[in-house]
């Protein structure tokens, strides 16, 4: 019964938050809080759906260009960042990063791959304990399929040692998962994994054939790891089960904001069918918040509307604040439902945008709400 008021109170906490954003949003108002910043474009691991490994490393933002870049999104009323890459920790310096960021009193995130936790000394750990959450990319409970994913024979070993390491640290560790047809059929026993190794949450991402980013073409073949039509009702009957498991083992997740569009996304990605706006016959008043709230920050220093859209200016160049200005048309078009072409691939950012639109539009999107909240409770 506890527990059933605690999962109320948040889901409360979290409509209140939300409607505060709706009136915002209503009125043009909303303002940036995060800021999402690839700070290398260098990885260590190699990943079958990622095209990192082609990013020219020499446009790569210096350390001084992002130093100020935070500075910049401090003032701009940024309260959170969130580090990726390429891997963050092989930065040559991540430390003074972590440190400088934490001295201006932000919070802080980083996704990583996990593969050199292991070996960090007590006082890089301590450094750690610092930050809000470390996203761990980790995909199957099954050594071999999470090996051949991330591409390494030994990463499954060492992300886990790494993971184990941050839990006997008290470091908040979150897991993040890209869905495939190659992992589909194990979510239950991820969502168990998840459990048994003591950590609370897991985030999913569905596999999207478009490339990671802007500057490079899509790796050849991504779409082979695209679950096929004769996998959908399986794929839906995993999804629905992991909800349930997940509740009654306490793990947070996104599954239920992912569950109604999933297959359609899949099937909108296979060649031939990439025609409409796929997410519209799914949800019938589709709104995007992520524009509104976010900024992203490309390695070469490209400033994107979100992770998904080409870049519309330069750090290099310009300043930050000026950067967000060349923005602002293509937000106000978007706040009135006017979505480019472009739009039509979204994917990173559909479980929030998806869970936006409900309480937005809850009315129009009534169907999608009802099951969402069975899902949910
Ligand atoms: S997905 Fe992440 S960990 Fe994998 S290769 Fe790309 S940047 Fe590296
Ligand atoms: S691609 Fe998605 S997240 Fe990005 S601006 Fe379009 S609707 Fe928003």
């Amino acid at each position: 019964m506890n527990n059933f008021w605690k999962k109320i109170k948040k889901f409360f906490r979290g409509v209140l938050k939300y409607v505060n954003f709706a009136a915002a949003y209503r009125r043009g108002r909303l303002k940036y809080n995060h800021l999402f910043l690839n700070i290398t474009s260098y990885c260590n691991s190699n990943c079958v759906y990622c095209e990192v490994k082609c990013l020219d490393h020499k446009k790569d933002l210096d350390f001084q260009r992002l130093k100020k870049l935070i500075k910049e999104a401090k003032d701009l009323g940024v309260k959170e960042i969130s580090f990726s890459g390429g891997e963050p920790f092989v930065y040559y310096k991540v430390w003074e990063l972590i440190d400088y960021t934490i001295s201006l009193g932000l919070e802080l995130n980083i996704m990583s791959n996990g593969l050199m936790i292991a070996d960090f000394s007590e006082e890089k750990m301590a450094a750690l304990k610092k930050l809000k959450r470390i996203f761990i990319s980790f995909d199957s409970p099954v050594a071999e399929i999470h090996n051949q994913l991330r591409g390494g024979a030994d990463f499954f070993q060492k992300t886990i040692a790494g993971v184990k390491k941050m839990l006997a640290n008290d470091i908040k560790v979150s897991f993040a998962s890209v869905i495939s047809n190659q992992n589909y059929s194990q979510l239950e026993d991820l969502i168990k994994f998840t459990s048994d190794l003591g950590v609370k949450s897991i985030f999913f991402q569905p596999l999207h054939v478009w490339s990671n980013y802007d500057a490079v073409k899509n790796i050849k073949g991504k779409e082979d790891l695209l679950p096929a039509k004769k996998d959908f009702s399986d794929l839906r009957k995993k999804i629905k089960n992991s909800i349930v498991l997940a509740k009654n083992l306490e793990i947070d997740n996104n599954l239920p904001a992912i569950s109604q569009w999933i297959k359609n996304y899949f099937i909108f990605q296979q060649p031939g069918a990439r025609k409409g706006k796929w997410i519209e016959n799914i949800l019938p008043d589709y709104k995007c918040l992520e524009i509104f709230t976010k900024i992203f920050i490309d390695c070469d220093g490209g400033v994107l509307p979100c992770a998904m859209l080409a870049p519309r200016g330069n750090l290099k160049n310009k300043s930050l604040k000026k950067s967000l200005l060349s923005l602002e048309s293509l937000k106000e078009s978007i706040r009135k439902g006017n979505f480019p072409k472009e739009c039509e691939q979204c994917s990173c950012q559909v479980a929030s945008n998806f869970t936006f639109s409900l309480l937005l539009s809850p009315l129009k999107n009534l169907k999608n709400l009802a099951e969402f909240i069975c899902d949910k409770f």
